[in-house]
């Protein structure tokens, strides 16, 4: 499963055949178009939400496979009801179980949610909360089809409190993957491990052997790197500025680095190493790379200069290809699927998803 963080909709060919190329065959993505309000009121979902039913389609029938990601806590509106009432938790497994059941035969792999450990995104639940709402949105899909394959992902393993922003002494991506793993009555086909070392947290590359076999010591399933990615750009914070605590955003600036540097050289060669890591361990079954493209402004500040969510891309903002994107296709031609760069049409090879 190589996959690559990206939205669904408003893919043109030449990107689709530039994501061919590099051997690429599963996009990642939320369903942006899913009319919340409607649906909780009962009415027909928006021509939007059906024209990228179509999309999807077209998709499948150039050979991508997708993961679709189900609405988090900080998308659910008032209509679900209150916070942690019963009546939320059903509504968003009733959520879930519409999101599957429309994509029936699209979209086979869902994650629910992204990363609820975080606080960011776990919104106003509490980690509890974000527990059985993650177990909602898993039941739901599996009300749905017992053929889909469901997850959760989480970021913040090993737990290290103060080392990375969120991760206190509760622990909360151990927290969340006991409560998910260790239920014997959900149903998970596969554990997704989110994780930046080298940018976001301490380490580099080498990193992934310690952090991948002790999450699978944790969660005893496949393990699907549902993001990794190295920033290319971004100086380092001085001393004074690190241990101020200061966020990325408030100064520009990166507390971590792999080699000592964010540059789109070190990129790439992170990319390199984190795959030829990835292919010695046979329980992890896939890696989608975050992200496919430089985005303009960043998400969390909303500058265009800040580093912090702006140079994960394997294209740059003007749509040139970075050293990543030649990183990558080597890598996948490499280490998986005896050469899948190296052919055509990727839709001869892979006709179903990968086996678990
Ligand atoms: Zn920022």
């Amino acid at each position: 499963m190589a996959g690559v963080a990206v939205k669904f909709s408003g893919l043109n060919d030449e990107t689709k055949s530039r994501m061919r190329e590099a051997g690429i065959d599963w996009l990642r993505s939320g369903i942006r178009e899913f009319d919340q309000k409607r649906f909780f009121q009962g009415e027909k979902q928006p021509e939007s939400f059906h024209l990228l039913k179509g999309t999807v389609e077209e998709l499948r029938t150039l050979g991508f496979h997708l993961m679709g990601i189900t609405p988090g806590p900080m998308d659910m509106i008032a209509e679900a009801g209150e916070i942690g009432s019963a009546e939320y938790y059903a509504n968003y497994r009733r959520l879930c179980g519409f999101l599957g059941r429309e994509f029936a035969g699209l979209i086979d792999y869902w994650q629910v949610a992204n990363e609820l450990d975080i606080w960011i995104f776990r919104d106003k639940l509490t980690l509890e909360q974000s527990a059985e709402f993650l177990k909602a949105g898993l039941r739901g899909l599996k009300d749905a089809s017992k053929q889909l394959k469901t997850g959760i992902n989480i970021t913040l393993f090993p737990s290290k409190p103060g080392e990375v922003d969120g991760n206190t002494e509760k622990h909360e991506g151990v927290f969340i993957a006991k409560s998910i793993y260790q239920d014997p009555s959900l149903e998970v086909d596969y554990a997704g491990f989110d994780s930046y070392p080298g940018t976001w947290r301490e380490g580099g590359a080498e990193s992934w052997h310690e952090y991948l076999d002790a999450f699978h010591a944790l969660v005893q399933n496949p393990i699907i790197i549902q993001e990794f990615g190295y920033a290319s750009a971004g100086g380092m914070m001085t001393k004074e500025e690190s241990d101020s605590g200061a966020f990325p955003c408030q100064i520009k600036k990166w507390r971590f680095a792999w080699k000592g540097a964010h540059t789109p050289e070190v990129q790439a060669d992170f990319i390199a190493e984190s795959y030829r890591i990835f292919a010695q361990k046979p329980f992890v079954i896939g890696a989608t790379y975050y992200c496919w493209k430089d985005n303009t402004t960043c998400w969390q500040c909303g500058k265009s200069d800040c580093p912090a969510e702006t140079a994960w891309g394997l294209l740059d903002r003007n749509n040139n290809l970075k050293p990543s994107y030649y990183s990558l296709k080597a890598s996948l031609d490499t280490y998986f699927n005896g050469g899948v760069a190296s052919k055509t049409e990727i839709s001869d090879i892979i006709k179903e998803p990968a086996p678990l």
